[in-house]
């Protein structure tokens, strides 16, 4: 069941683009049976599911932390976590690269916008991240890489707002790429859900997160 969710799901997604399996509130012999089809790439939205998670499944999968971050929990998931989403503020970001440091980590992260009409979604607006990049605090940060974006469209049906909305997120992308991350590294645009990951794909998104496309309905 779930085996054959994930094989049409890789159907509609290319090559370079990574499938992150949400598997958010979902029981771990569920999870298992995508790891079983071969997943390896997961996300949690909540820290302790992810640390009991990690801790109950195998060790080769990439956890990924798609959720609001509070600093306070970063401790807890800083020995394993693979990439961190929800970036969406300087004083989250410093508490990061800490505990990345004490466990001999580089952590790599993304900076999330808000691209959203929605006030509930966080993050940045761009004139907040350039300048928050442009600060010696920021650039201090030594165990902490940038590797892309991710945002979250309005959860509407409106296709002409959602795709308004991955454009301007890959325009930020472009636009940090080209004047602050230069590197390679930086390569990650996580956009993309169940309901608008073809959309987001279209747009130039680089990693999709899904959920009940795969696990069902929560
Ligand atoms: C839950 C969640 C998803 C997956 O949502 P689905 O609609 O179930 O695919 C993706 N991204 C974030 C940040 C989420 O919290």
């Amino acid at each position: 069941m779930i085996a054959e969710q994930l094989a049409g799901i890789r159907k509609h997604i290319p090559e370079h683009v990574t499938l992150v399996a949400v598997s958010k509130t979902k029981p771990v012999p569920l999870v298992m049976e995508a790891y079983e089809a071969g997943q390896r790439i997961f996300g949690e939205n909540k820290v302790q599911e992810l640390v009991s998670k990690y801790e109950e499944m195998p060790k080769d999968i990439e956890w990924h932390m798609i959720g609001h971050l509070q600093s306070n929990k970063v401790k807890y998931i800083a020995p394993f976590v693979h990439l961190i989403h929800g970036i969406d503020s300087l004083k989250l970001l410093k508490e990061v690269n800490k505990q990345a440091q004490k466990n001999g980590r580089i952590q790599d992260c993304l900076l999330q916008f808000h691209i959203a009409e929605e006030e509930t979604k966080f993050g940045f607006s761009e004139e907040e991240a350039i300048e928050m990049i442009q600060s010696s605090e920021f650039r201090e940060l030594e165990n902490i890489r940038i590797v892309g974006v991710m945002g979250m469209a309005t959860f509407t049906e409106n296709e002409t707002q959602i795709r308004k909305e991955f454009t301007r997120l890959k325009q930020i992308f472009d636009h940090l790429h080209k004047d602050y991350f230069t590197s390679v590294s930086f390569n990650t645009i996580s956009m993309g859900m169940s309901g608008d990951y073809q959309l987001a794909i279209e747009e130039g998104s680089t990693m999709v997160r899904v959920g009940s496309s795969i696990f069902g309905r929560r």
